[in-house]
């Protein structure tokens, strides 16, 4: 093979040189010939298809990098591979201008010029953060500087920390999905953070993400932010969209088993805005105007109900409609209830209640033979007063009939229906169609992660979990499943998921077989990577276990009523800024950009401006590195070489390795012995364990 030099300043010049050659070839007509002449007497190019996995989003498709005589070209999808056998999208497509060849990569360690001064002892600290105080924001003082340069300032830093017994006062941010949660977390990051002895916490809850994960964390108890959700399209029959575009803005392995579903003859609702392209295939559209979706929601439950469409079976079994709420609105539990006057035992451990339709009593919940969904009782309890209850479902009835009415009182209407629609701007008839289909196919609603984030969002998507509890479809055949990554290793989450699918359905339902079924009957298939253990940190020896910021804020925070106490956000900076529960100084964010990405941008600046040292490592430069004052350049993913976990939105349990683009030149030269360092950039992170020890 010939031996070509490889970088990406080449490849950026091949591909000018192209364009410059197009653009003038009336005139070079000529030398073309002479060049084809030539190309006959060449060498065949070198051609190889170095498999990856594409990292520009969490759904992680497989791919091919093709090099051509040592140059990457292009990149297409992995045909064999279950996630994208049927093709890849754009944003794949074009991972090698946008993560790669990109003008805005980070290439060189950058520091401000402050801290250099200061770890050359030219200034002292205090001068040096007076100086990063006036420049975070901007790039104007930042200067290049070695990696030895940045990770002695790094270390300076840490060693203060731990000679004032503040270790605690450095996390990590990392971002939260792909192989930055997954590897780096279970290893580098969290084996640092144990050996120095402070904490790390993730930026997992991105507020386009944030209403739709706590509106079904309230409803389900689950908001499966970490996890995948699948939806079960070749056993549904209807599918309603809310506030997505599936066909065109999908990953593409939940987009073509959506269409499969939709060829298949599944009807389709779509609650759009826009004529999308999902639009484009709707049994039903409506037009909804932006954030009336709930109005819509309301009236599906409404029809739902009244109609008899609920699944009977499905909401005794797995949800908590028939337990007996008291009027001050907590359910009434076991332990409450003077069992001797209705001749029965008290249960022996904790139990809600509920009304028994078969002896017209109160039962524990697992007891009962018949429980009542609906109705108004009254329960003798132990302290001889007398409960009145009425069945979560009879509540949560109420409350939709109320909001509907008052909906109709606002548009001057009397049906619910009416009202729904003027509010959402939409077509009655077409309402009333979509939810007789929505009702009469059970339909399944794709949840997908992000939302507008409408201040009604979280209550929305409570709407669509209750919408989808009451049909049945949720852990069901054609319904909704709460997966996750089948091997995380810093989780174990899949043995979490048992807990909620019982008999491992996803996989029974979606596969046809368990998991343990899958990898038996492709073994011979399935590569084995072995997965070096981390060497052993202090808490492997006994040592006290690091405290964890997010854990110990969520502490106060539950005391104060926080609905969902693990807002990492508010924790830092409650932490940075008031020193609550304790003052944290340092920051290391990898793979994370967090102030596009958080609501409450302003909020996240005003964290990074009370910090003592922010260091930001990434691919490329963006709104958080404009605050850095250390930024150490990442690897992308058409370089790495790792393990990257089964996608989000895939049904199929496979385990992906990553390959660089460059990886038979890099085995070329490491058999002949030249220098690994002379074709990859170090990590940092790598480089900075060994400085560990001066701390
Ligand atoms: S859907 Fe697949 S190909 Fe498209 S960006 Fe995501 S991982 Fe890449």
């Amino acid at each position: 093979m010939q031996r070509t030099s490889i970088s990406r300043r080449d490849v950026l010049k091949t591909g000018i040189t192209i364009g410059v050659l197009g653009g003038v070839s009336g005139i070079l007509l000529k030398a073309a010939a002479e060049a084809a002449s030539a190309k006959a007497e060449a060498p065949a190019a070198n051609i190889v298809s170095i498999p990856s996995i594409c990292g520009m989003c969490m759904a992680q498709c497989a791919i091919y990098i093709n090099v051509v005589n040592g140059k990457p070209v292009r990149i297409r999808p992995n045909t064999n591979a279950p996630t994208s056998a049927m093709g890849i999208c754009a944003r794949g497509v074009s991972g090698t201008f946008t993560a790669w060849l990109n003008p805005d990569a980070i290439k060189k360690p950058m520091a401000r010029r402050a801290l250099v001064d200061w770890v050359e002892g030219k200034i002292s600290w205090e001068e040096a953060k007076r100086q990063l105080m006036q420049s975070r924001g901007g790039y104007d003082d930042m200067v290049e500087v070695d990696w030895k340069t940045a990770i002695e300032i790094i270390a300076k830093k840490l060693k203060e920390l731990a000679d004032n017994n503040e270790r605690h006062a450095m996390t990590f941010l990392f971002g939260a999905w792909g192989p930055t949660a997954s590897m780096r977390a279970a290893v580098s990051i969290r084996r640092f953070a144990d050996t120095y002895g402070c904490g790390q916490i993730t930026f997992d809850n991105p507020y386009c993400t944030y209403p739709r994960y706590l509106g079904h964390w309230v409803t389900w108890g689950h908001g499966h932010q970490a996890h995948t959700v699948c939806v079960d399209y070749k056993e549904a029959e209807a599918i309603l969209v809310i506030r997505r575009n599936v066909i065109g803005a999908g990953v593409v392995s939940d987009t073509w088993r959506f269409m499969e579903a939709v060829k298949k003859g599944a009807k389709l609702v779509v609650l759009s805005p826009v004529f999308d392209e999902t639009a484009s295939y709707a049994t039903v559209w409506l037009p909804v105007k932006p954030g009336t979706d709930l109005a819509v929601l309301l009236a599906f439950i409404k029809y739902v109900l009244d109609n008899g469409y609920y699944v009977e079976h499905y909401l005794r079994t797995f949800t908590n409609a028939p337990f007996l709420i008291k009027e001050n609105g907590l359910p009434l539990l076991a332990s409450e209830v003077a069992w001797d006057k209705y001749n029965m035992a008290e249960p022996a451990g904790f139990a809600y209640v509920v009304w028994d339709l078969a002896t017209n009593a109160p039962a524990p919940d697992a007891v009962a033979k018949t429980a009542a969904l609906f109705g108004q009782f009254e329960v003798q309890l132990r302290d001889g007063t007398v409960a009145r209850v009425k069945t979560a479902l009879t509540i949560l009835k109420e409350w939709v009939d109320a909001n509907l009415a008052a909906l109709a009182k606002k548009h001057g209407v009397e049906d619910y229906f009416e009202a729904a629609a003027r509010e959402a701007d939409v077509n009655i008839d077409d309402l009333k169609k979509a939810a007789e289909i929505v009702a009469k196919y059970r339909a399944v609603a794709p949840i997908g992660w992000h939302d507008p984030r409408y201040s009604n969002s979280p209550q929305t998507w409570r709407a669509v979990g209750i919408l989808l509890a009451l049909l049945g479809r949720i852990q069901q055949p054609g319904g909704i499943f709460l997966l996750t990554h089948l091997i995380m290793p810093y989780a174990g989450i899949y043995t979490k998921v048992l807990k909620y699918t019982r008999k491992d359905v996803p996989y029974k339902t979606i596969r046809g077989m368990t998991f343990s079924e899958y990898i038996s009957a492709n073994l011979p298939a399935i590569y084995a990577i072995p997965l070096a253990p981390p060497l052993p940190g202090p808490s492997d020896r006994g040592a006290a276990p690091v405290p964890a910021l997010v854990e110990e804020w969520a502490i106060e925070a539950e005391k104060r009523g926080y609905l969902y106490p693990y807002d990492t956000v508010q924790a830092l900076y409650e932490s940075v800024v008031h020193g609550k529960p304790f003052k944290t100084k340092v920051v290391f964010i990898t793979g994370s950009n967090p102030i596009p990405q958080i609501g409450n941008s302003r909020l996240v600046e005003e964290i990074f401006r009370n910090l003592d040292l922010l260091i930001v490592h990434d691919v490329q430069f963006n709104d958080t590195t404009a605050f850095a004052d250390i930024i150490l350049p990442d690897i992308p993913y058409p370089e790495r070489m790792d393990l990257a976990l089964p996608g989000p939105f895939s049904p199929f349990p496979a385990i992906s390795v990553r390959f660089p683009w460059y990886y038979e030149e890099y085995m070329n030269r490491l058999q002949q012995g030249k220098r690994r360092a002379s074709l990859t950039r170090s990590s940092g992170l790598e480089t900075g364990g060994l400085y560990l020890r001066s701390c």
